[in-house]
């Protein structure tokens, strides 16, 4: 490198006095002729300025890279003009070695053309207030140790960081999330049976399979309000931040950081395999692929990158082994029962497919005759462990996350149809009872989903009830009403379940076309015990009765209550002393048994 000294008092004479200068230090043999030619050729960029900043001389490379011009008359270009803006400028860090009279380097954008980068060296020297810059174009340089480092950080088949670059990252986002006091999620995602893909359509096409999954992966997370939060402008811009890695072979690991809540990062993971759903066309062939993703959280489930990598890894294995298709929250710190709601969330989502349902039927009594009334459906999920998993549990997450609607298809779709099998049994005549959950009341179609359940078991819309609950008739929502205007108008009737539990108001009891009341077990079972279960019971019999509506009651265990329930003029009775819910061959033998009288003929 070429040091150019100038004295800035000099003014026109700086260059003389700098070669002066350069005759000093190299006393030996230079001329004066010889320094300017070799201060006109240098390919550095060499040039002076005074203590101020102003350009005192600078040779053609300057002028050339840096757009210099020699110091005119008046103000001159100063030392800080000459750069792209930057957070620490040059004059900054400038006058510090200034301060320190040492040497400072740093790299530039030129302001001339930012895509150049410069490597600027700046020195003061002694004696004499001036600023000696010297800087080299380093772009092609740089751009080569670029790429370099791309090599070692990133996967070449998918552009994506790969694990140790991606180790790296969670470092610094969980030091990032501490500082925030917030939570960070890894999503450790295998793809299913990635290696069956591989072995029979060979290597190369398991290849663009993984390129096509990262960027399925990509654009599921664009738009992912969780990352949006997460990734600054400056990250989002930097392909070296992206929270997506590929770890190697089919595993893929996504970084969420800045959460509140754990949940969202179920959101992006439902997210996520809903994207990876939808057919990868590889080659002219059609190919579903599904991806288990294991979810660790920090700081519960592990306090640096390689715990948490471990944590989330276990988590997926665990939603492999479930069969796929699935997410599953690491569960050794989380607390036991959210851990429970989202598995049961993610599992529940493959239960329909998978028929992992069953419908039980449990018997309603005629009070007074003891006939057999109707029968009410209720399901049965047994899931992929073999677990039995109860409706009151499972409902209300088919509600939030709105698979109620797939699934109470299928319930109606199944009872009607076993309605069919036992009217064609030629079995006694009585209603089927189906539970309508009110977000399938919600949702659009719930009445010709009825309608068409009905026609495909060719019965009558007087052969189905449906259950719904009060909620569904407090709630004045235009589509809700509209909903039961629609259901009635088919000529199904409605019965309104678990009643004295919630809050229905005998207004709305009366602008609904309800028929009967279904009186729920919490009071039944006070009967003969408590006066004041009975005292109730014995009200809402009354105003239901003075409504015109008919009355059952749930959850009849003794024969004392059914004594009461009948003295209270109840209608009809449902309860394990007649009978529990039955599985359809065993309700089917019941009905056998039933009295002949009452047999319906065979249609
Ligand atoms: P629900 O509609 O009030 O159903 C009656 C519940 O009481 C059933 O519980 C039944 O097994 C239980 N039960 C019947 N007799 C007795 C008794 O004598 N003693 C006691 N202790 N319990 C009795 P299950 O089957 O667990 O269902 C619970 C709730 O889940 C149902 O209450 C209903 O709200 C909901 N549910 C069940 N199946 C469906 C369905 O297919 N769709 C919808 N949306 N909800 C359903
Ligand atoms: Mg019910
Ligand atoms: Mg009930």
């Amino acid at each position: 490198m070429v040091w150019l000294v100038v004295f800035p008092s000099t003014g026109r004479t700086a260059e003389r006095a700098t070669m002066a200068s350069l005759r000093q230090t190299r006393a030996s043999d230079a001329t004066e002729g010889l320094d300017r030619a070799l201060f006109e050729r240098a390919s550095e960029v060499l040039a002076a300025f005074d203590d101020s900043g102003r350009l005192l001389t600078c040779n053609p490379a300057a002028r050339q890279q840096l757009g210099l011009v020699e110091p005119s008359a008046a103000g001159g270009l100063r030392l800080t003009e000459l750069f792209a803006p930057e957070p620490d400028g040059v004059e900054v860090a400038a006058l510090r070695a200034l301060a320190a009279g040492e040497t400072v380097r740093a790299l530039r954008r030129a302001r001339r053309d930012v895509k150049r980068l410069l490597d600027v060296s700046l020195q003061r020297v002694v004696p004499g207030p001036v600023w000696l810059l010297a800087a080299r174009d380093v772009t092609e340089r740089f751009e080569m140790v670029r790429r370099l480092r791309e090599l070692v950080s990133f996967d070449p088949l998918t552009g994506l960081p790969n694990r140790e670059h991606f180790r790296d990252q969670i470092d610094q986002a969980i030091e990032r999330c501490r500082r925030g006091g917030k939570q960070l999620a890894l999503l450790f995602l295998g793809v299913d049976r990635f290696k069956q893909v591989n072995d029979s359509l060979g290597y190369a096409k398991g290849d663009l399979l993984l390129k096509q999954i990262a960027e399925r992966l990509r654009s599921a997370i664009r738009g992912s309000d969780a990352l949006a939060r997460a990734a600054s402008p400056v990250e989002e811009a930097d392909a070296a931040s992206s929270p997506i890695s590929r770890l190697g072979g089919d595993e893929f690991t996504l970084l969420l950081t800045d959460l509140d809540h754990p949940q969202d990062a179920a959101r992006v993971a439902r997210r996520v395999l809903h994207a990876l759903s939808r057919s990868h066309s590889i080659a002219d062939q059609e190919l579903f692929v599904g991806a288990s993703i294991g979810i660790a959280v920090w700081p519960e489930d592990g306090v640096d990158a390689e715990d948490l990598l471990r944590s989330a890894d276990t988590a997926m294995d665990h939603a492999k082994a479930h069969g796929g298709n699935a997410y599953e929250f690491f569960n050794d710190s989380m607390n036991a029962t959210s851990v429970r709601r989202l598995n049961l969330e993610s599992r529940l989502r493959r239960a329909v497919e998978r028929e992992e349902f069953s419908l039980v039927y449990q018997p309603l009594r005629d009070a007074r005759t003891g006939r057999l009334a109707a029968a009410e459906a209720l399901i049965r999920w047994t899931d992929g462990d073999g677990e039995p998993v109860g409706p009151d549990e499972f409902i209300p997450i088919a509600e939030e996350t709105g698979l109620i609607v797939e699934i109470g298809s299928w319930v109606l779709h199944t009872a009607c149809q076993q309605m069919r099998v036992w009217r064609e049994a030629g079995h006694p005549s009585f209603r089927l009872s189906v539970n309508i959950a009110v977000e399938q009341l919600r949702h659009l179609g719930v009445a010709e989903r009825v309608d068409q359940a009905l026609f495909e078991a060719a019965l009558a819309p007087s052969d189905l009830e449906l259950e719904i609950t009060e909620t569904s008739i407090l709630d004045a929502d235009p589509r809700i009403v509209a909903a039961i205007g629609q259901i009635t108008a088919l000529g199904v009737g409605l019965a309104l379940d678990d009643f004295g539990t919630g809050y229905s108001s005998l207004s709305a009891l009366q602008r609904f076309p309800i028929e009967r009341l279904k009186i729920d077990r919490s009071f039944v079972n006070g009967l003969g015990s408590s006066a004041s279960d009975e005292a109730l019971a014995s009200a809402i019999v009354a105003l239901a009765k003075r409504l015109g509506l008919s009355v059952v009651a749930e959850g009849v265990e003794t024969e004392e209550q059914v004594g009461l329930l009948r003295e209270l003029g109840c209608d009809e009775l449902q309860g394990y002393f007649f009978s529990r819910p039955l599985p359809p061959e065993e309700f089917g033998r019941l009905l056998a048994s039933e009295p002949v009288g009452s047999r319906t003929p065979n249609t």
